[in-house]
């Protein structure tokens, strides 16, 4: 082994790799928001980590380095190393353990209405060993200090809230509900999916609502479990610079990780934006503004009024100043 490999190794070894994990609904800008992240951080954006076992080797979708996962340089040998250790025989075996302690559902019933149960309590500690291993090689294979993780599902994220031999970082992210459920009505190709048609799951806006209002809440939990902080999608666009300065320097503080100059992007699952070369684009999308049905857009403002309120969201639905800087305020 060349002794620079070596170096980077024992050096990655002796600092926890710290996790940025953005948490909130779908169509919020994660996937934007990760790029980004990984760009300022010299990072690796690992994609949708919840989903790696599988949308990532179990169905051979393809990562945003344009590889399947399988055949991945980034994914193959971190999977393979992990199996070694672990004594795990696949990703199905894997995917079977999470699918059994990482849900929305599962948290709201043993973590948030505690019921008992050993059983749970067993395997949720089996995955979470598991996840800790994965992110631990990742940042060794990687020699990156910060990992990207935009899985959102905050199951997944209180998984690893209770990982000490990482460092999480929580971002919710949140965006106007209005905007998201103008876009989960419309049908997005899965650019991810190579060998046939497939498209992101689609919502109409009494589901997109509740489930806005339901995650945004559920995200909240996650503020007595560690670092914790607040980012609009419309700040992010509409002040790009500020909002990512503060972030970052938020996700440096406290740590000794190292900012890189060059992105790794081997991102899984997620907005079919990820697999675009070119610069990250930072205009805001705010084609529901003239696109959207006057109908949905006051039955979704009627829905969601008081969390929009909350959040700093104009009722009229007019664009909103930029907040100041990523808060961790409760709305
Ligand atoms: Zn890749």
């Amino acid at each position: 082994m060349p002794i620079s490999v070596v170096v980077v190794m024992r050096d990655t070894a002796v600092r926890p790799p710290v996790v940025v994990a953005i948490g909130g609904y779908g169509r919020s800008g994660s996937t934007l928001l990760q790029g980004l992240l990984a760009e300022r951080l010299g990072g690796v954006a690992l994609g949708e980590v919840k989903y790696l076992w599988s949308r990532g080797f179990a169905r051979r979708e393809k990562c945003s380095c344009g590889e399947t996962a399988p055949d991945c340089p980034f994914w193959r040998p971190v999977l393979e190393a992990l199996l070694e250790k672990t004594g795990l025989s696949s990703a199905t075996e894997i995917e079977r353990l999470r699918k059994s302690v990482e849900r929305n559902r599962i948290f709201l019933r043993h973590e948030v209405l505690r019921l008992p149960s050993r059983s749970y309590a067993r395997r949720r500690q089996r995955y979470a060993d598991i996840l800790g291993d994965l992110l631990i090689l990742c940042g060794r294979h990687a020699g990156r200090d910060y990992l990207i993780d935009s899985s959102k599902d905050v199951a997944h994220l209180a998984l690893l809230s209770g990982i000490t031999r990482i460092r999480p970082k929580f971002i919710h992210l949140v965006r106007d509900s209005r905007a998201v459920a103008f876009s989960q009505k419309t049908p997005k190709k899965k650019a991810e999916v190579w060998w046939d048609t497939e498209y992101m799951a689609a919502r109409g806006i009494w589901s997109s609502s509740g489930y806005w209002i339901y995650l945004n809440a559920l995200m909240r939990r996650l503020d007595a479990r560690g670092d914790y902080r607040v980012v609009r999608y419309e700040d992010l666009v509409a002040a790009p610079d500020a909002t990512l300065t503060a972030l970052v320097d938020w996700l440096r503080h406290g740590t000794h990780a190292r900012v890189h100059d060059a992105a790794l992007m081997h991102a899984i699952s997620g907005n079919p934006g990820r697999f675009s070369t070119e610069a990250l684009a930072l205009r805001p999308d705010t084609r529901w503004h003239k696109a959207m049905s006057p109908f949905d857009r006051r039955a979704v403002t009627v829905m969601t009024a008081p969390w929009l309120h909350a959040y700093g969201y104009s009722l009229m639905g007019k664009q909103c100043a930029p907040s100041a800087a990523p808060s961790d305020e409760r709305p």
